[in-house]
């Protein structure tokens, strides 16, 4: 590989962190100052799931329950999308991986595109704030803008911030029994790749409890320091 593969390889960022930790709020932040993706396999998964794709027939009723979708179904949805032109500046990888299983599969994967990871940015929020942050949880429809009824509301009640429409929806899984499971399958499947990053020497641990845009702030410092 010469200097210059190097200077243009795309940045790979990771988000780590449970249901609610605020890993697509940030992740959508990072894409507007940089020009990266945001890759969220949850978004890909409800895309296939409306889709009706085989994926996402197998994944509706794990997703429902709060359960981790196979990792070969995640795996190849990740690949197919990394594949595309867009991704070529940069992506940031939110919600995936969450099993060591897709961590191996991505490393491979970048090995084949001689990519590495600049960063795995670990969110870290207790247990209680994260049940409430999902269960207050609601998206524009038109964009996909994120908010919540008490920690994040359109200046205009009713009406997105950022595309003006005023159809909002919730997702079907961000119910307090759903949430018990997901936060189960997190602490069991996902946390353990907390060590996996520190071992490669990538890991960035992010208090995660304060104001979104202060943490923010902290997001750029950490992304241009691991992209420099
Ligand atoms: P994740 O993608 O990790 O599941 P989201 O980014 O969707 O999390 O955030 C979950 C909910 O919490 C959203 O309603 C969002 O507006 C809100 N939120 C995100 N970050 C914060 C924060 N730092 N403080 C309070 N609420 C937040
Ligand atoms: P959150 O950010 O609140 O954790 P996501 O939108 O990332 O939610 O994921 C929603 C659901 O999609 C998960 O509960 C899981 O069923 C499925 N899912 C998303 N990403 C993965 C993944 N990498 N591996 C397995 N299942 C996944
Ligand atoms: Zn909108």
């Amino acid at each position: 590989m010469t200097d210059t593969d190097v200077l243009t390889r795309p940045a790979v960022l990771i988000l780590l962190g449970p249901p609610g930790a605020g890993k697509g709020t940030q992740a959508r932040k990072l894409e507007t100052h940089y020009g990266f993706v945001q890759l969220s396999t949850g978004d890909l998964l409800r895309a296939a799931v409306a889709a009706g794709t085989a994926a996402g027939l197998a994944a509706k009723a794990v997703m429902e329950a709060g359960g981790l979708v196979s990792d070969e179904i995640v795996i190849a949805i990740l690949r197919d999308r990394l594949a595309e032109p867009d991704c070529a500046k940069g992506v940031i990888l939110d919600g995936f991986p969450r099993t060591s299983v897709q961590a191996e599969a991505l490393d491979a994967l970048l090995a084949e595109t001689g990519q590495r990871i600049n960063a795995a940015i670990s969110l870290e929020v207790d247990d209680a704030a994260m049940v409430a942050r999902v269960a207050g949880r609601y998206t524009c429809a038109g964009c996909g803008e994120g908010y919540h009824d008490d920690f994040k509301k359109p200046r205009v009640s009713g009406t997105c911030d950022v595309c003006g429409k005023s159809e909002m929806s919730r997702r079907p899984d961000d119910t307090a029994e759903t949430v018990a499971s997901r936060l189960e399958a997190y602490h069991a499947q996902t946390a353990p790749l907390i060590s996996y990053y520190a071992q490669k020497n990538v890991l960035q641990r992010l208090d995660a409890m304060g104001d979104i845009n202060e943490i923010g702030t902290e997001m750029r410092r950490l992304v241009d320091g691991a992209t420099a």
